[in-house]
């Protein structure tokens, strides 16, 4: 595997990809490996999920620079990232016994009835590149936690993060083989989803890559979380403080250089605001520096991989052929790197591609509503349904405008974010499961009824 830092074109590294040989050994050390995991004490996995946060924090710059070098994010949200990887282990080292006790149930005079919550072995992660670690340890902390053991198969342009991320366990003390990072291509995924060694699967990344793997899983009876792509709405009402609205939308877009399943990516705006947001919305975006991505003060780096910038930037040549106003952006910078500038888009036709597709990268569409009801219809007009965020002054309309959003998760006044102690996940094309909180450790657990007579 050639590892190209986008920032530059230049190749930084060259890894050995496993072949199947490795692929063999690998699941045979996992089964070995969860058959004593299992048993463990649950406090001990918790306090080497605690050491493993202590792993990230010591080495957080390192493990920084290996993301900013692979995949272009800008340094500073990258240490972010590891920070964020730290409080997800935290979470579940404090949490995750509480989360994992049996339900008792009303029971017949002199029985016991209960629900244990038991691991179900190894399970094959397929992550993607854009938060390379957070994805991981959104998965690793809890799922291990619960007696799991993890098989990770990381996106080909990150195999430095993904052997990072092997050693942070490693570090931690955690037995050998309960957490393995596989590098090989996509098409040997199916080599492990149809052993019976592995016995479930969770992937983050796009809708082809999710139904390939659902598919074979389900031939295979073997559970499923599937996060996938969003493009979430960003609806700002005539009542909304514009000014908050536009800083927060500007960055929900951008962040990451724009390449978050959760960004903001349709802005959908009140005809009474539409000029004034999209003003704000304007000079916000144009103050973003976009640069160096080992530099502190950036904003944007490059996109991850060329190729998926002229993806991009196909889905703007085509909405814009079909009739969309470019206000800002808009073409590729004239610099060596993947660097796309912020962009925004107006008068976006139905049906174009950066209005049914998702944009992956720093692109806004804003869309002018002439009521809160327009606004709900356009909002839900997408095959995806993964976050939302709804701005108003008035908290009892941000709630009602949000039970009647089809998504996983709405945010209120705030950018869609994911925080270890809430549910994450979506509905429609956006996937199925959640991660994180007490819904998230039990996604991979046997729900045991032990009925006692
Ligand atoms: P991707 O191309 O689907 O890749 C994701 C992972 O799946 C990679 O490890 C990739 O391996 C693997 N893969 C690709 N095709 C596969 C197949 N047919 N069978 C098995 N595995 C396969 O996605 P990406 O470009 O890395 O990530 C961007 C997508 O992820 C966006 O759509 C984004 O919205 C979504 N995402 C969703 C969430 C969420 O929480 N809902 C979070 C982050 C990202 P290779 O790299 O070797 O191809």
């Amino acid at each position: 595997m050639n590892v190209v830092n986008p920032a530059t074109g230049t190749e930084v590294e060259t890894y050995d990809e496993h072949d199947e040989d490795d692929v063999e050994a690998a699941l045979e050390c996992s089964a070995r490996a969860f058959e004593d995991w299992r048993t463990r004490p649950i406090r001990e996995r918790e306090r080497l999920l605690s050491n493993a946060a202590d792993v990230l924090r010591g080495n957080k710059r390192e493990y920084a620079e290996t993301m900013t070098r692979e995949m272009g994010k800008p340094i500073s949200q990258a240490i972010g990232e590891v920070e964020k990887c730290a409080w997800v282990c935290d979470h579940y080292a404090e949490h995750a016994s509480a989360y994992l006790e049996a339900d008792h149930h009303p029971s017949p005079p002199g029985s016991t009835v209960k629900t244990e919550h038991e691991p179900l072995g190894p399970v094959l992660a397929v992550m993607p590149w854009n938060f390379p670690f957070w994805q991981v340890f959104r998965f690793a902390a809890p799922y291990l936690t619960a007696g799991n053991v993890g098989i990770l198969k990381h996106a080909s342009n990150v195999p430095g993060c993904a052997l990072a991320i092997e050693e942070v366990f490693e570090e931690a003390g955690y037995p050998e083989d309960v957490f393995q990072s596989l590098l090989i291509p996509s098409d040997l995924v199916d080599e492990l989803l149809t052993d019976d060694r592995v016995r479930a699967a969770t992937l983050t990344g796009s809708g082809p890559a999710g139904r390939a793997v659902a598919a074979s899983a389900g031939d295979q009876i073997k559970k499923t979380v599937l996060e996938l792509g969003g493009s979430d709405p960003f609806v700002v009402l005539d009542d909304a403080d514009l000014a908050a609205a536009a800083e927060t939308g500007a960055w929900a877009r951008n962040l990451n250089g724009g390449q978050s399943c959760i960004a903001a990516k349709r802005f959908v705006v009140h005809t009474d605001v539409y000029d004034a947001f999209l003003d704000a919305l304007t000079e916000e975006i144009e103050s973003l520096v976009v640069g160096d991505p080992t530099d502190e003060a950036t904003d944007i780096g490059p996109q991850a991989r060329p190729d998926l910038m002229e993806t991009l930037h196909e889905q703007v040549s085509a909405s814009v052929d079909a009739g969309a106003t470019v206000v800002t952006g808009g073409e590729p910078l004239d610099r060596e790197g993947a660097f796309y500038p912020p962009t925004i888009l107006t008068d976006v036709p139905k049906g174009c591609p950066v209005d049914t597709e998702e944009t992956f990268g720093p692109v806004a569409t804003v869309y002018e509503v002439a009521d809160e009801e327009a606004a709900i219809d356009e909002a839900n007009d997408t095959r995806f349904g993964l976050g939302a965020s709804v701005w108003t002054e008035d908290r009892d309309r941000g709630e009602r405008v949000a039970r009647r959003i089809d998504a996983g998760c709405v945010y209120v006044n705030q950018l869609t974010k994911s925080d270890p102690r809430v549910p994450f996940g979506g509905v429609k094309d956006s996937g199925y499961g959640r991660e994180l909180s007490e819904a998230g450790i039990k996604e991979f657990v046997n729900r045991k009824t032990v009925w006692v007579e």
